[in-house]
């Protein structure tokens, strides 16, 4: 048996955390539990492992060949959902660190935020939802969790990953759902899970306008009325008044995420001392710069979302959901074993869906071509 007594391991890091982090923080010795219990790591938090866990599923690797805003393998310097929820990691662990609380769970909620993502982004999400109205919809942060609750199958006495009742419930963010009906979930949505959702918005919001930029779609003089980014342009030019655009656009895109992530910890910080009781609304930008991020949001959807290229690129991806949908409703025994092991149990219209919310973009394109349509 190893003896672990003299490294940093599972005891001590708990005891760190009871020292150093806030009152309002989740602490793994205090974590709710798994459904299937389970004997702690020696080395590692139950947050940590539930981070390993998510690392180590499939899920977690198709992230790489899906869409975010632009259908993945159309570039190579284009986020893919992968480097997104990298990002969003990153964002979401200096927050949670500055602000005391546990960094781990918000690094775990990070990396499995966007894993209930079927293809082809948002348009393969809604053409889903559609098909799906008589069976119940569907909605990637509750296909998140049912991945990590019951589509990954690697471990020998359960489905799923078992994960903490406080990661599932991070998973599952701020919309409504009934909690009751989920079994061995967190009500309270922890800080770390908000902070993760606020991580999103700051590192869609900017990346988006650094790919729609890149990709020629979103020009920069198109930007200058959006108080935001002028601002943020014109402090990068008063320092480096030479300098190409390429690189403006590069120091602009890394100020506003500092300027972003400031302003949430500072503001936060001055709610939590305020109030000193948190909410599921805690984390949040404040009003006047909610009013400055909803600008570029609706900047976006004008000028990007809904820019003829994205909309044609969106309306091919969901002809080939719903052929998808059709030609494996109407044979369900072409899907992979492991999901149609689970018709009888799930139905087969919801296991179609998980299968083919599980494909990724070239997958769904491959499959497409040699299947369903042509
Ligand atoms: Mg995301």
């Amino acid at each position: 048996m190893t003896n672990f007594n003299n490294l940093f391991n599972r005891q001590s890091q708990e005891q760190q955390e009871k020292s150093g982090l806030a009152p309002y923080a989740c602490h793994s010795s205090n974590s709710i539990g798994r459904l299937y219990k389970e004997d702690e790591h020696p080395i590692r938090t139950c947050y940590q492992r539930d981070r390993d866990r998510i690392i180590h599923s499939t899920a977690f690797r198709r992230l790489n060949g899906k869409t975010q805003v632009f259908v993945a393998n159309t570039g190579d310097h284009y986020r893919t959902r992968l480097t997104h929820t990298l990002e969003v990691a990153q964002i979401a662990r200096s927050i949670s660190r500055m602000l005391r609380l546990n960094e781990d769970l918000s690094e775990a909620v990070a990396l499995a935020h966007d894993i209930g993502h079927p293809p082809f982004g948002h348009a393969g999400e809604r053409v889903l939802d559609e098909l799906m109205q008589p069976y119940g919809g569907f909605e990637h942060n509750r296909q998140a969790l049912r991945m990590v609750d019951l589509l990954e199958t690697r471990y020998p006495d359960y489905s799923g990953l078992n994960l903490t009742a406080e990661t599932r419930r991070g998973i599952l963010k701020k919309k409504n759902y009934d909690l009751k009906s989920i079994p061995g979930i967190a009500h309270q949505l922890p800080l770390e899970a908000q902070v993760v959702d606020i991580a999103d918005e700051i590192s869609y919001t900017t990346h988006d306008l650094d790919d729609g930029i890149e990709s020629g779609l979103l020009s920069l003089s198109g930007l200058e009325d959006i108080p935001l980014w002028r601002d943020a342009v014109n402090a990068v030019c008063e320092h480096y008044p030479d300098l190409d655009e390429k690189r403006i656009r590069i120091r602009v895109i890394s100020r506003l995420i500092n300027e972003l992530v400031n302003h949430i910890v500072t503001y936060t910080f001055q709610q939590l001392s305020t109030h000193r009781s948190f909410d599921d609304n805690t984390i949040s930008f404040s009003p006047e710069w909610n009013e400055k991020i909803a600008q570029v949001r609706k900047f976006l959807f004008a000028n990007l979302y809904r820019h003829p290229r994205v909309v044609q690129s969106n309306s091919r991806s969901d002809e080939i959901v719903r052929q998808l949908f059709a030609h494996y409703c109407g044979k369900p025994d072409l899907m992979s074993p492991s999901y149609r092991m689970r018709i009888e149990t799930e139905g087969l219209e919801r296991s179609v869906a998980d299968f083919i919310a599980g494909m990724t973009d070239r997958y769904a394109e491959e499959d497409w071509k040699a299947n369903a349509g042509m």
